[in-house]
């Protein structure tokens, strides 16, 4: 999906899913209000246009949607919608297909992360990036003084999210949240993200044809969806209107407001790459295991000439690939980008790309390219697989959460293997023949 230098938002929204299920030990515990298209997280990443059948349409709506809208009405105006407001959005909306489509396809291959992240920062993103950091040097400068974020992270949220405004996505954000409010997979979420779309409208910030995003509702240059619109967007330069569509610096500084509210650390990188000593124990490589970067230092691990003036700071120990791949101790910024969006591989691609506008982020070592990601029917099965073998992956869903990770753990411990809790097929394969 970043192979063209033009990914949409709904792909990026897609590929973006892709880290959750293939790499975040965060999946299970997903932020409780990440930044943009969270709705499409549960879904996997496409590695190809092959996906498998969305599964059987569930019985239709009881209400027909004109009874639901009529009902949503009422509610919308107990809440404080004028009634011109709600009627002028609604008119002529019906619901979208293609929505639900997008909605209930749960796509059966899985790119791998060196691939994901090849795109992500490609030499084209890294120019582009560079060169608008040029273009916009001043109100970045304000903003930098403003929020205390940096601007390699917000031009790389920038080029991340929408090509750096290019592809913000081009359905209406009322039709596609109404069909996801009334047929989607998450209503209730779908319906609070509505009424805030109206809020928005009623505030006069933009104008219901105009008011365009991805079919999950993530809007503008920041894909922010519309509750993290009305908590943290922002008027930057000046004219009234909080216009994440069309004004950079309000979409710049709405993300450099949205990320310092979740954490956001000045002047601290996001992610440092490591190397392990020989012998390490991968089994600390897990979210929730924290530790200073001097004790991360004490245990052997070679943090670098970056790592100095950091050694009091939290980190954990990420690897993306498994032990065969490179290894990163991500700090607190790192968590701050994930409440952005909840992906360990879109983190590590939004801090990588930033020090590579500053001619760093070089990745260092190699990726077990030898390596095919499992499919999701595999990644059930392996959980299913694990099931049976005592230990508790959590339900099948395919989706390598916490859980699943901490069951593949025990599983490799019992068979002498480096417990990196990664999934592979060599893993699925002992686990066939144990059987
Ligand atoms: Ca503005």
């Amino acid at each position: 999906m970043f192979d063209a230098p033009a990914p949409g938002p709904m792909f990026r929204s897609l590929a973006v899913a892709s880290a959750l299920t293939l790499l975040s030990s965060c999946a299970d515990a997903p932020a409780q209000n990440p930044a943009s298209a969270p709705l499409s997280q549960v879904s996997q990443p496409v590695a190809n246009p092959t996906a498998t059948p969305a599964p059987p349409r569930a019985a239709l709506p009881a209400l027909s949607f004109s009874a639901w809208r009529d009902g949503f009405r009422r509610e919308a105006l107990a809440q404080g919608i004028d009634a011109a407001t709600f009627d002028h959005a609604f008119a002529g909306v019906t619901p979208d297909p293609s929505v639900i489509n997008a909605d209930r396809s749960q796509p059966e291959f899985t790119r791998p992360v060196w691939e994901y992240l090849e795109g992500a920062i490609s030499p084209y993103r890294v120019r582009k990036g560079q060169a608008l950091m040029a273009e916009h040097a001043a109100t970045l400068d304000a903003i930098e003084q403003r929020f205390g974020v940096d601007r390699e992270t917000l031009v790389a949220i920038w080029g991340m999210e929408s090509s750096f405004g290019q592809f913000m996505g081009d359905k209406s954000v009322i039709r596609s949240l109404a069909t996801l409010a009334y047929e989607g997979r998450r209503p209730e979420f779908a319906h609070a993200q509505l009424l805030a779309a109206l809020q928005i409208l009623q505030h006069g910030d933009i104008q219901p044809g105009s008011m365009l995003g991805s079919w999950a509702g993530a809007m503008g240059q920041t894909q922010f969806i519309p509750t993290t619109y009305n908590s943290h967007a922002v008027d930057f330069d000046g004219d009234g209107r909080r216009d994440i569509w069309n004004s950079s610096a309000d979409a710049l500084a709405s993300a450099a407001h949205y990320l310092r509210a979740s954490g956001w650390r000045n002047g601290r990188p996001a992610s440092l790459q490591v190397q392990l000593p020989q012998g390490f124990d991968y089994a600390h490589a897990d979210a929730e295991i924290r530790k200073s970067v001097a004790q991360w230092q004490a245990m052997g691990v070679e943090v670098g000439p970056q790592g100095a003036g950091l050694t009091h700071e939290s980190a954990s120990l990420l690897l993306p690939a498994g032990h065969r791949g490179p290894a990163f101790l991500v700090l607190d910024n790192f968590r701050a980008i994930l409440k952005y969006n909840n992906s360990s591989s879109y983190a590590l691609a939004v801090s990588v790309l930033g020090q590579r506008f500053d001619g760093g982020g070089q990745i260092a070592g190699s990726w077990p390219r030898d390596e095919r990601p499992l499919s999701r029917s595999e990644r059930v099965e392996l959980q299913e697989s694990l099931a049976a073998a005592g230990y508790d992956p959590g339900s099948p869903d395919g989706i390598i959460g916490a859980n699943t990770r901490k069951a593949i753990r025990g599983y490799q411990q019992r068979l002498g293997w480096p417990a990196d809790g990664h999934p592979n097929q060599d893993l699925l394969e002992r686990l066939r023949k144990g059987r």
